[in-house]
């Protein structure tokens, strides 16, 4: 059994109804535990500015699968929620899964990297994972709080967020 952390992410057609939505999806798919749920968050839209606001969070499930099949499940569960794929980056969504983090794992293949590539950039990745975790650990070493003062002290990630 492995532990994995996955962001779920929605900015259209009532996105908290989404978000809980996908997170009942995951919760019913075979083969994966929920473990705990953050709260949901707003965050303004990265890339885009002309967007809704988005509502985040981020779960922690228990699973077998493995990496590859568990981003081909969230894939499918995406496109069951209806997500269309648009070429513009960033761009409104219905429904987002990202695997945030698979045990103490690195892959870098072109269509997984994991840990997810810009975790340690955003803040409505890091809060509610904060939120869920207790003195967490990135694979490399460095802890969640510490990475947490480093983003607010140099401004890194310029998005508000918060929690609803
Ligand atoms: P970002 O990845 O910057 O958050 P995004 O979520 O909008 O942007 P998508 O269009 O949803 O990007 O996904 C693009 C591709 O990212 C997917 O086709 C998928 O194969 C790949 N991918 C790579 N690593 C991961 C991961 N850890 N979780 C989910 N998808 C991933
Ligand atoms: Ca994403
Ligand atoms: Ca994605």
């Amino acid at each position: 059994m492995y532990s994995v952390y996955i962001a779920v992410g929605s900015n259209l057609k009532n996105p908290l109804f989404q978000v809980k939505n996908a997170i009942d999806v995951i919760n019913r798919t075979s083969k994966i535990k929920i473990d705990s749920v953050s709260s949901m968050f707003f965050s303004s839209p990265m890339g885009l500015k002309d967007q809704p606001d988005y509502v985040n969070a981020v779960i922690h499930i228990i699973t077998k699968l493995s990496p590859k099949i568990l981003l081909k499940t969230l894939q499918s569960i995406e496109i069951q929620i209806g997500r269309i794929r648009n070429k513009i980056k960033w761009s409104s969504r219905i429904i987002d899964l990202d695997i945030l983090f698979y045990d103490k794992i690195f892959i870098r293949q072109s269509g997984l990297i994991i840990p997810h590539y810009d975790v340690k950039n955003r803040k409505f990745f890091l809060y509610p994972l904060h939120e869920i975790t207790n003195n967490f650990m990135f694979p490399d070493g460095e802890l969640l709080k510490e990475r947490l003062d480093y983003i607010n002290n140099n401004k890194i990630c310029k998005c508000k967020i918060q929690k609803i």
